[in-house]
């Protein structure tokens, strides 16, 4: 296992042969389960509804997929525009926080944000900015079952840092160095199951260093994971 994880090469070639893996199986779903509305190979009227959720399901996850794959190509030619700005981290964070909360509390999860309003601003795009804080904390909701999810914004003499904790399943030592790879998911099958991509934390990392940041990630297998994103003051103007 851990050879194999040594050898994961992301190729080309590798690329594509994921894309079209990614690509075929939701599409293998809408082939089979559409057959059978169709041909009528259903008894009731709630295992019709079953397949019919099965197809809505697997539409949302390859346009979810398009999108994502559509992202990555325009930041891999470097055709991302962002607007950079100054920007308040703690409005960014209020915004993502009220956008998961219904998820969250969804799953009985609690949600907790933690944020010192005094940080730095930090200059980037508060769109994107939003977007990868929104995905970290899906992240955190999709992989926790109980406990808690907390943000917190801070800032050191260095640095200003946004932390997303959580109380999931975590991610193994061994597989921790490949999560921001594009296409990496730990045990696949059930991140399948999330809805996951594999592409999201790539997509994340890009997006972060385009704005001049760093993200890092720690985990405990069966205990939790932190993400945390942290942009250098120096590099960020000298802004107060
Ligand atoms: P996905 O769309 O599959 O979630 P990501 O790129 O966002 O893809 O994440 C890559 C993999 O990292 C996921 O498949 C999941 O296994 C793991 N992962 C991401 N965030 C967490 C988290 N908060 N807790 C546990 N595992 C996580």
């Amino acid at each position: 296992m851990a050879e194999e994880l040594q050898n994961y090469r992301d190729t080309r070639q590798e690329f594509f042969a994921n894309i079209s893996h990614e690509l075929r199986t939701p599409i293998t779903y809408l082939e089979g389960y559409s057959k059978v509305i169709k041909d009528r190979l259903y008894s009731t009227e709630e295992e019709r509804d079953q397949y019919l959720d099965v197809l809505h399901q697997e539409a949302k996850r390859l346009q979810h997929l398009v999108d994502d794959l559509f992202e990555l190509s325009k930041m891999e030619e470097g055709k991302v525009s962002l607007s950079l700005e100054w920007i308040d981290l703690a409005e960014v964070i209020d915004n993502a926080v009220q956008k998961v909360q219904l998820k969250a509390s969804d799953k009985g999860l609690i949600l907790r944000a933690s944020l010192n309003r005094s940080t730095a601003w930090v200059h980037g795009d508060g769109l994107r900015m939003e977007q990868v804080i929104l995905n970290l904390l899906e992240n955190s909701v999709r992989y926790t079952e109980q406990g808690e999810i907390s943000i917190t914004l801070g800032q050191t003499e260095s640095y200003v840092f946004v932390a997303v904790k959580d109380t999931g399943i975590g991610i193994s030592e061994d597989e921790l160095p490949y999560v921001f790879e594009r296409f990496y998911r730990v045990e696949k099958s059930r991140s399948r199951q999330h809805g996951g991509t594999g592409l999201g934390l790539s997509i994340a990392k890009k997006l972060i260093e385009l704005q001049g940041g760093e993200i890092f990630v720690s985990s405990k297998l069966g205990e939790g994971t932190t993400f945390e994103i942290r942009f250098k003051l120096e590099e960020q103007g000298g802004s107060i």
